[in-house]
C-alpha cells in the first residue's frame, strides 16, 4: 500500500453488512453535498440489480490479482474467502482532480485502514443497526445472499461491531429517514470545518 497524493477529503461509511450503510450513502450521494462515490473492484460476480463500473469495478479473482501486482490500490482485503474487495487509487485521483469529496462504503478494518492512510483529510463514520436482531431482519430482507452467505456475515458482524469506538462517529440507522438526516448533518458539519 504506498504513498497517495492528498488533494481532497473524504467520508468513508462502514459498517457490518446489512447495517445500512448503502442505502444511507446512496442518500448522500443525491444531497448537494459534492460528494462522489470511490468504485471498489472485487472479484466476486455482480448481483443482478449491479451495473460495472458504477457498483464495482467487477475484476474477478485473477483480474483482481493483477490489480494487486500492479499496485493499483490504496488498500485491499480478503473480505470473505476468496472474496477480495480493494479501493483504487485512480478513484481519488479521478474524484479529487473533479473538485469533489470522495464518500467510500467498505467493510471496517478497510475504513480504518483507509482513516489511518489519509488521517484529518477522511471523517470514518460507523453505521450501527439498532440491534443484532435488526442486522439479521435486514440482511435476510435484502434477499441477495444465501443463507451459508449470511451465516458468514453474521459471524463477521459480531466481531465488526465491537470496533465502532475506533470511528470519529457513531451513527445508529434505527428510522432511515432520521438516520439520513443526522448523516446529511455530520458530512455538512465537517466539510465546512475541517
Ligand atoms: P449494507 O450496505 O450496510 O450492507 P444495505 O444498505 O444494503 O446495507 O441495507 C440492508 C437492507 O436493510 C436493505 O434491504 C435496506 O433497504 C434495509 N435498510 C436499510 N436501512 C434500514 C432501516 N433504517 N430500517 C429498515 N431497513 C433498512
Ligand atoms: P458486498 O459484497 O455486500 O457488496 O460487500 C461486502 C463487503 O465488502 C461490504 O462490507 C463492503 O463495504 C466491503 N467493501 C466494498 N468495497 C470495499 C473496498 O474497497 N475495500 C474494503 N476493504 N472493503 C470493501
Amino acid at each position: 500500500m504506498s504513498e497517495l497524493q492528498q488533494t481532497g477529503k473524504c467520508i468513508i461509511f462502514s459498517a457490518p453488512s446489512g447495517a445500512g450503510k448503502t442505502t444511507i450513502v446512496h442518500h448522500l450521494l443525491g444531497a448537494d453535498l459534492g460528494l462522489a462515490f470511490s468504485v471498489s473492484a472485487c472479484s466476486r460476480d455482480p448481483r443482478p440489480n449491479e451495473t460495472d463500473g458504477k457498483d464495482y469495478h467487477f475484476l474477478g479473482v485473477e483480474g483482481f490479482k493483477q490489480a494487486i501486482a500492479n499496485g493499483d490500490f490504496i488498500e485491499w482485503e480478503e473480505v470473505y474467502a476468496n472474496n477480495f474487495y480493494g479501493t483504487l487509487r485512480s478513484e481519488l485521483e479521478r474524484i479529487w482532480s473533479a473538485g469533489k469529496t470522495v464518500i467510500f462504503d467498505v467493510d471496517v478494518v478497510g475504513g480504518l485502514n483507509i482513516k489511518r492512510i489519509v488521517g484529518d483529510n477522511a471523517l470514518a463514520v460507523f453505521v450501527q443497526p439498532p440491534s443484532f436482531e435488526a442486522l439479521e431482519e435486514r440482511l435476510r430482507g435484502r434477499s441477495t445472499e444465501s443463507e451459508e452467505k449470511i451465516a458468514i456475515r453474521l459471524a463477521k458482524a459480531k466481531q465488526e461491531l465491537t470496533s465502532a469506538s475506533q470511528f470519529d462517529v457513531v451513527l445508529v440507522n434505527d428510522q432511515l429517514e432520521r438516520a439520513c438526516a443526522e448523516a446529511e448533518e455530520i458530512v455538512h458539519q465537517f466539510l465546512v470545518t475541517a
